[in-house]
This record gives C-alpha cells, sequence and structure tokens, in this order.
C-alpha cells in the first residue's frame, strides 16, 4: 500500500508521528511541509490530491491546525474524496460508506497517538459494496458533472439553466442519435481549459505568435496520437469540423468546377459531399451515385462503370447513414482505374475503425476526413489524415487557407480523446457498439419493422416506418421523443417523402453503450421502440416507456 502524506506547520508534528507509526503498514510518500516555520497549507494538499488522483498512492493524509483547510483544497480535485474525521467511527464510515481517499486531521482536535488509530482504521477499512452506497457515490459523481459549471449558477444563471437542463436530458433519456455520443470528462477538462486563450496560426513550431510552447504540445501529440492511432502518414487536427475537414481537403487538391463523385445527401450522404445548399454543391460539379435499389446497399461494379464514364478528381465514399461495411479495398481498385482520387470521409465509423470493429480505410485512401465527437465520443471537432505526399497542401489549405486561429483547447481535448482510444478496453467498447446495434435492430424487425438493407454492420441502423405502419418518421421520431427515446427522422434510399417528414428512422448504439449498455437493454429498448410505434397515437404507452427508459437510463451513468 502507497499513502502520501502532507502537512502545514500547524500539522507538522502530528505528520511526523504518522510518518513512524504507518511506516510499517504502508510505503509513505512524504510531500512536506519539512519544518516547523509557517507554509500556505494549499500547495501540500494540492501534492497529496494530485497524488491520489493520478493513481499514484492509494490513499492520501492531510493535516493542518483544524483540518478544515486542508479538506476543502484536497476536495477541489476530481477524483479526490477528501474526509475530516476527528474519531475512529467516522474514519470507518467515511470509508464504508463514501470510498473516502483522503484523510485530514485536525491537530488540535485529536492527539497524535489518536490521529495514528484514526488512520490506521481508515486504510483498513474497505468500502461498502452494498446497493444503496454505491448509488449515493454514484449521485455524488452525477453532482459532479454539474459541479463542472457550477461557477455559472451565478456568473451566467440563463446559461446554467441550459447545462442543467442538458445534464438531466442526458441523465435520463435514452439517447439513440447515431451521430452522438458522450464525452468523457477528460476531454471535457481539455476543452474547457485555458488553452482556449492562446492564438497559434501555424503549426507547432511554425507559429504567427509567440508564447506558443504549451499548445505546440498539445497540438503535437494530437497530431502524433492521430497518426499512431489509425496508422496515417500525416494529420492535420485543426479543423473545426467535419465539414471543415472536407473542405480542406477539396481546397487542396481540386479546382472550383471540378468534378467529385459522391453519395447523394437523400441516399445517406453529407451535406459537405455536394448538397446544392451547401459550399461542396456550388462550388464543384457533384455527380451523385446511389445505393442498389433492390438491395439499398452500394453497388461497386455500378459505381466502377460510373466512375470510368464520370471521370471524377475525387470520388468520395463515407457517409451519414449507411448501415453497412465499407468495402475499401474495392474502392481504392475503382479510384486507380477511374484515375481519381480516394476520400473516405469516415466520420460516422472513425470509432468503430479506431477500436478494430470495422475495416480501416486509411492504408488505401489518399486522404480521410472525419469528426471526433460521433462512435469516436471526443470533442465536438474535425479531423483529415493524408499520405505524407499530400501533408504540405492539406496544411496550407487549413492554414492560411480557409481556418485562422486554431482551438487549441479543442485540440488538446482530441488528443486525450486518441489517447483513449489507445487503451485496449476500447476495442471492447467498438465491438459491444456493434454488438448493441445487431440486437436492437433485430428486436425492433422481429416485431414486423422493415430495416433498410435488411439489417446492419456497424453502429446504426435505418427504420422504414412508412411502409411498415404508414407513419412518416418526423411523426415516428416525436412519438419516441415523447417517450424518452431520442433518435432522429432520416430519409431512407429512394424516399418519397419531403426530407422534413421522411419515411424512417436513423437509430444508434454509441451514446447508450458508452452508458454501460449490453444486449439485455437493447432488447428492452427495441421493445418499447415497437410498442410506441405499434400506437402512435397512444400517449399512455408513451408515458409508461418514459417512465420505465428513466428508470433504465439512471441506472447507466453518463461519464
Ligand atoms: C457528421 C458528418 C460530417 C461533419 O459534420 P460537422 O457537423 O460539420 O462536424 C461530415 N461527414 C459525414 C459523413 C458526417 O456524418
Amino acid at each position: 500500500m502507497k499513502i502520501a502524506i502532507g502537512a502545514d506547520h500547524g500539522g507538522y508534528a502530528m505528520k511526523c508521528v504518522l510518518l513512524s507509526s504507518l511506516g510499517a503498514k504502508a510505503t509513505m510518500i512524504d510531500a512536506g511541509t519539512d519544518t516547523r516555520e509557517s507554509c500556505d497549507y494549499p500547495e501540500y494538499a494540492r501534492a497529496v490530491a494530485l497524488a491520489v488522483a493520478k493513481g499514484e498512492v492509494d490513499f492520501g493524509i492531510l493535516v493542518c491546525t483544524s483540518g478544515v483547510g486542508m479538506s476543502m483544497s484536497a476536495n477541489r480535485f476530481q477524483n479526490v474524496r477528501a474526509a475530516l474525521c476527528a474519531t475512529v467511527d467516522a474514519a470507518v464510515m467515511a470509508r464504508q460508506h463514501n470510498d473516502a481517499n483522503i484523510l485530514c486531521l485536525g491537530a488540535n482536535s485529536v492527539s497524535a497517538d489518536y490521529a495514528a488509530e484514526i488512520a490506521s482504521a481508515f486504510i483498513a477499512t474497505p468500502a461498502d459494496a452494498s446497493e444503496r452506497h454505491v448509488r449515493r457515490r454514484w449521485l455524488n459523481e452525477r453532482a459532479g458533472r454539474l459541479s463542472d459549471a457550477s461557477g455559472l449558477a451565478k456568473a451566467d444563471p440563463e446559461i446554467f439553466a441550459a447545462i442543467v437542463a442538458q445534464t438531466e436530458q442526458e441523465d435520463t433519456e435514452i439517447n439513440l442519435i447515431a451521430s452522438e455520443n458522450f464525452s468523457s470528462r477528460a476531454c471535457r477538462e481539455a476543452a474547457g481549459s485555458v488553452l482556449m486563450n492562446k492564438y497559434a496560426e501555424g503549426y507547432p513550431g511554425k507559429r504567427w505568435y509567440s508564447g506558443c510552447l504549451p499548445v505546440d504540445a498539445a497540438e503535437e501529440l494530437a497530431r502524433t496520437r492521430a497518426c499512431r492511432l489509425f496508422g496515417a502518414e500525416h494529420a492535420n487536427v485543426q479543423p473545426h469540423c467535419g465539414s471543415a475537414a472536407n473542405m480542406a481537403v477539396y481546397f487542396a487538391t481540386i479546382k472550383p468546377g471540378d468534378t467529385i463523385l459522391s453519395l447523394s445527401l437523400d441516399q445517406g450522404g453529407h451535406l459537405s459531399h455536394g448538397s446544392p445548399v451547401n459550399f461542396s454543391g456550388k462550388i464543384y460539379n457533384i455527380v451523385p451515385y446511389t445505393v442498389d435499389r433492390k438491395t439499398e446497399m452500394l453497388d461497386y461494379d455500378a459505381l466502377e462503370a460510373q466512375a470510368l464514364e464520370v471521370k471524377p478528381k475525387i470520388l468520395l465514399t463515407g457517409a451519414s447513414a449507411y448501415p453497412r461495411t465499407l468495402d475499401f479495398k474495392r474502392i481504392r481498385e475503382i479510384c486507380d482505374k477511374a484515375g481519381c482520387l480516394m476520400v473516405v470521409d469516415m466520420a460516422h465509423i472513425a470509432g468503430l475503425v479506431a477500436g478494430g470493429a470495422h475495416p480501416s480505410p486509411v492504408p488505401y485512401a489518399d486522404f480521410v476526413t472525419t469528426t471526433t465527437h460521433k462512435t469516436l465520443g471526443g470533442p465536438r471537432g474535425g479531423m483529415v489524415l493524408c499520405k505524407a505526399q499530400y501533408a504540405k497542401a492539406l496544411d496550407s489549405a487549413v492554414f492560411p487557407g480557409m481556418q485562422g486561429g486554431p482551438l487549441e483547447n479543442i485540440i488538446a481535448a482530441k488528443a486525450v480523446c486518441f489517447r483513449e482510444w489507445m487503451q485496449p478496453e476500447k476495442k471492447d467498447y467498438a465491438a459491444q457498439v456493434v454488438k448493441n446495434c445487431a440486437v436492437l435492430c433485430k428486436t425492433v424487425q422481429d416485431r414486423g419493422y422493415r430495416i433498410v438493407s435488411g439489417g446492419t454492420d456497424n453502429h446504426l441502423f435505418l427504420v422504414d416506418v412508412k411502409t411498415t405502419k404508414g407513419i412518416t418518421g418526423k411523426d415516428a421520431a416525436a412519438a419516441l421523443d415523447a417517450a424518452g427515446i431520442v433518435v432522429n427522422k432520416n430519409t431512407i434510399p429512394y424516399d418519397t417523402e419531403s426530407p422534413f417528414k421522411t419515411s424512417g428512422i436513423r437509430v444508434g448504439t454509441a451514446s447508450v453503450t458508452t452508458r454501460g449498455m449490453k444486449e439485455p437493454e437493447m432488447i428492452k429498448i427495441g421493445t418499447w421502440i415497437a410498442d410506441v410505434l405499434d400506437n402512435i397515437a397512444d400517449t399512455s404507452i408513451q408515458e409508461r416507456v418514459k417512465r420505465e427508459a428513466k428508470a433504465l437510463a439512471l441506472g447507466f451513468p453518463v461519464p
């Protein structure tokens, strides 16, 4: 066992006694102070709290005259639960009920010998795993989700209210929006950090401003981690969003009026792939390809024939609503035959690619664009990966081509996200997203609903509610929303409804998997979806499902 111990001048003498009495039971790490001279307690609280927060030690002990200042300081740090105890009983309870990890002691409240007894009891008592204590600890953590923003309660009550409402919504609703996920607390800490204060036009080592060493370090980590995670030769982590990532690739490679062959929006493509209302459709000559009318999947032979005829500069693949695996090797063959660049927009599936649950486009494509906030679960943002030969053109397309100062706080959060994806458990996560999606899809399908393309290989599927029930995607999504289940209306291939009504809904499992749900929960959720859509006008079913969905959601904490 390892214990970090710290004290100010008021607790110095007691710390000396504890060091020798606990030394036989644990490795003691002494964070100071080393004299009786007056000093500032927050410094020692910070050293011990950070050792606990980093997981370098099992417990911390902090001593000052009353113990109060130390406990206040220590409890400002994430993952620290500091308890000021004046009795053995209180120390035992702090461990059992609250899983306290730092013991604070007041040198004027207890004798040094009794302090040693309190500390021995503290480190010897395990946390109680009974349901009510686990629940209360979780409620404490949940309050922590809000405490990140609690300064706003006074500074800006209206914005604080919006954050409270979003937190409440995340906690209590079942989110099945395929393009969303829950960011980790670590990501949000980086995103909300002081790195947002820095102007850093340019790239690490070649900036237009002084004082960029800290942000250079962060951006370099993001770039190298992105390359390592995806096996890419070069990464640009500056694009503000996925649309900007696509714009950067177009700007780096082709001229206005050049031809892009891309999946049309109403078949699962993205606005930035050439929609007439988007910059891409206004600047370039867009030729859309479609999925096969029967299978509702890509027909690679048809795509090849079209590419040979159209002779595009770019063949763009990747989608916002395509439930099937993409064959990147085959797409590369098509691009080679047609003599065009292969660009893959993996915005939706990036997390599956990172976790090995979908083949990677990186070995095949000239450019891979992505968002970092969908299955990848990082901060809202974009990124481009490319072969080394395009690095210079890409970087100057982003800056100075289309953006000014990069969002270094968001770039740091991207780095945090990439590091998280290097942990082995993320492979299990990605696999579970796909397994959950298959089970959820089958549950809905078994209730008689037509699934576009007959199923799913990835994190999302499309339900054809029009053919099945004669209702629109808009009405289906509204009824599910009233039942605490959040999806979005979505066009399906060859849709006869307008994009505002649609014939389908899109359902994804990245968010529910992030909160730890597995196959049994998917069966419950799929059953609720069918219950609500079977009787779309029956509000009593919606109310019943909303109650049950909320109870389920509360059992699976959002990070
Ligand atoms: C979400 C998405 C994007 C980009 O989205 P932004 O909102 O601009 O970040 C780009 N391409 C595809 C395929 C997407 O699904």
